[in-house]
């Protein structure tokens, strides 16, 4: 696979939605650079007693409709380039899901499978130590991503309250319950993008029980492929970091976490075919959903798919000119901004419930969040039919528009 520098991506992308809306000079500048970026050196303790230096990195895109919104991965494969993107990204969908945020994101250069949990937990809060007078409720509010967990939140906002003397819980989301957080957040982004499949499935003309395919079984993937099922498809295919499976007849996706859980991995589950994570992208599916990391599906592999329907689940997993393939075979591809959006509008709700101090439950937030993705589902799909256009540039018009009008509104 070649390697693929995602910010030049997002900044195509963004080219590609800023010709057809004719969007002036100055706000295409203002939306080419992010608005700020931090970046730390982490000094950490680790358990044998050696101190042990991170790098990390918030970028904080654009603010212009709220605060800077998004989330903090742990990876070893972080650079500044693929944080600023998906910072940008987090900023397009925000507003395509219209929640009032602008867009961050952060990460750290690290193998968290590698560190201990005390390690893991010094490493967190060493970072909130490091940025706690540049984030906040109403200046940014990180909250999970790729391997950072409830738990992590945790740790954050306990330092970020003895660093300010003040517990405030808004200043980060995908809390535990149990201090602050919003009952239906954990399930909320799988649980979105299955809305999102649905409404897709339906507008493509796909049979019931249709089969789909899911690369990537952290929190994303795990709870989309459980939900899917649920909502009557037929997932035939699943793999995490070490491999996949593949069953033509589907799969019964509770026994197979169970699986998973018991012995680490997806592979040798019973009765399935073992396949590669670059094979299971091309299999004889009807609906594919890459929930990893980016880049997955390039120029070269985007030729062999054989879905009719994408829906993106990673952030930034289809590179532009896989775009450009996909869309000359008439494969719809349901961009990330809008598929797996539910996980930053719960984050919306969590704040909201946060600040007021009044709590909803699991019930009332889901009947929100179903408002949000079906709302964000039509504009899209509005925006999609004008302009006889792709979803992702829908999406992009759809976001940049708000964008430049908060940026006007606000001046600059
Ligand atoms: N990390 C998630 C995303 O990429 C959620 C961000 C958030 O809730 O702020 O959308």
């Amino acid at each position: 696979m070649e390697k693929i520098n995602s910010f030049k991506s997002a900044m195509q992308q963004l080219d590609n939605a800023a010709k057809v809306l004719k969007l002036d000079k100055e706000i295409l500048a203002i939306l080419r650079q992010p608005k700020r970026i931090l970046s730390v050196s982490i000094p950490v303790r680790m358990d044998n007693g050696e101190i042990k230096v991170f790098q990390g990195f918030r970028v904080q895109y654009n603010d212009a409709r709220g605060p800077f919104k998004g989330g903090l991965r742990f990876h070893p494969q972080v650079d500044m380039d693929e944080v600023k993107a998906l910072a940008f990204w987090m900023s397009i969908k925000n507003a395509v899901v219209d929640v009032p945020y602008g867009g961050g994101k952060g990460g750290i250069i690290v193998d968290p499978k590698k560190l201990s949990k005390g390690e893991l937990e010094r490493l967190s809060r060493k970072f909130i130590d490091l940025i706690y007078k540049d984030i906040g409720p109403h200046v940014d509010v990180p909250a999970p991503d790729v391997n950072t967990t409830p738990e992590i939140m945790a740790w954050m906002v306990d330092e970020y309250a003895k660093l300010t003397g003040r517990f405030e819980p808004a200043v980060i989301t995908g809390k535990p319950l149990s201090m602050g957080g919003s009952q239906g957040r954990e399930e909320a982004t799988g649980f979105g993008g299955v809305e999102i499949l649905k409404a897709a499935a339906s507008a493509r003309k796909l049979k019931r029980g249709a089969s789909v395919a899911v690369s990537g079984f952290g929190n994303v993937g795990s709870f989309f492929a459980r939900l899917a099922a649920k909502a009557g498809f037929k997932v035939v295919a699943l793999s995490d970091s070490k491999g996949g499976i593949y069953a033509p007849k589907g799969l019964n996706i509770e026994k197979v976490e169970e699986y998973k859980k018991q012995t680490g991995a997806l592979k040798g589950y019973p009765g399935t075919i073992d396949v590669t994570n670059e094979k299971l992208l091309e299999l004889p599916v009807d609906v594919l959903v890459p929930a990893a990391l980016e880049n997955q599906i390039q120029k070269n592999n985007a030729k062999r798919i054989k879905a009719k329907l994408i829906i993106e689940m990673a952030n930034g997993p289809t590179t532009p000119k896989a775009d450009v393939v996909l869309h000359r075979r008439g494969i719809w591809v349901i961009p990330d901004v809008l598929s797996n959006s539910g996980g930053v509008a719960t984050s919306y709700l969590e704040w909201t419930q946060n600040l007021s101090g009044y709590y909803w439950s699991r019930e009332e937030v889901l009947k929100k969040l179903t408002a949000y993705m079906a709302n964000a589902w039509k504009n899209v799909l509005a925006v999609q039919r004008q302009h006889k256009t792709d979803f992702r540039n829908a999406a992009f018009i759809l976001a940049i528009n708000r964008i430049a009008e908060a940026i006007r509104a606000r001046g600059v």
